[in-house]
């Protein structure tokens, strides 16, 4: 199959699979994933796989990416919080989709690609930091809305205070190397509301920043 055929298959899959958001259904066929996978998986770009982009992290599969965005109720006029943006490739979707996009990854060489290739894709709404995202972004908070990618034992509760009222947050719970699931939390001046997305399989959220090494 050549690469357009595997990419509208995908893009099929997804829609059977219950992607219905049509502005995210079109950033997923505008966004090039090619960009985002080393040249060792150009092949696999569009299959719906996650595919590691070094420093022992991956890129998530395109199903998990396109339920977590579906699941924020993306908004054209509101801003985004993304903790963990890895290659980028789910940054980059964000940004056709919410006003401004502040994205946090703590490999300091995953976020200047990541940065560099949005730059090329023209996105100029989205603003990143190389840290800790279990801090949040205090000077931008509130958001509303808020989107983890790598798992925690609880909602990262620094997050959980920056995120609006009336805001959702969508973050992987669970174990490392556990039972993980997608859970959607819509915050409401008292108890959460929550939803249980289903099963997934992330690299932990790991606190503090990444540690410089040296090659031997
Ligand atoms: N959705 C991304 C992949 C996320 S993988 C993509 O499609 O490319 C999870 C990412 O979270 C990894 O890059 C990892 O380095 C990062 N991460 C883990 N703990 C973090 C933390 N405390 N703060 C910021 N990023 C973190």
């Amino acid at each position: 199959m050549t690469p357009p055929t595997q990419k509208i298959r995908l893009i099929l899959d997804l829609r059977r699979a219950g992607i219905t958001d049509t502005g995210l259904l079109s950033a997923l066929e505008n966004v090039p994933r090619g960009l985002f996978v080393p040249d060792a998986f150009q092949d696999q770009t569009w299959e719906d796989t996650a595919l590691p982009i070094g420093h022992g992290q991956t890129i998530s599969q395109p199903t998990i990416v396109a339920r977590m965005v579906q699941a924020l109720n993306p908004d054209k006029n509101l801003k985004v919080l993304e903790v963990g943006s890895g290659s980028g490739y789910q940054t980059a979707i964000l940004s056709y989709l919410f006003r401004r996009v502040y994205a946090i990854e703590r490999e300091g060489n995953l976020m200047q690609l990541a940065e560099d290739r949005i730059a090329g894709l023209r996105r100029h709404n989205v603003t990143g930091r190389t840290g800790d995202g279990s801090l949040g972004w205090p000077e931008q908070a509130p958001f509303e809305r808020i989107l983890v990618s790598a798992a925690s034992e609880e909602i990262p509760p620094l997050l959980w205070d920056q995120l609006a009222v009336g805001g959702v947050m969508v973050c992987p719970l669970g174990e490392d190397r556990g039972e993980q699931r997608i859970m959607r939390f819509v915050k409401t001046d008292n108890v959460p509301d929550v939803e249980d997305l289903g099963p997934v399989r992330f690299v932990p959220l790991v606190s503090g920043r990444a540690q410089r090494r040296i090659a031997v």
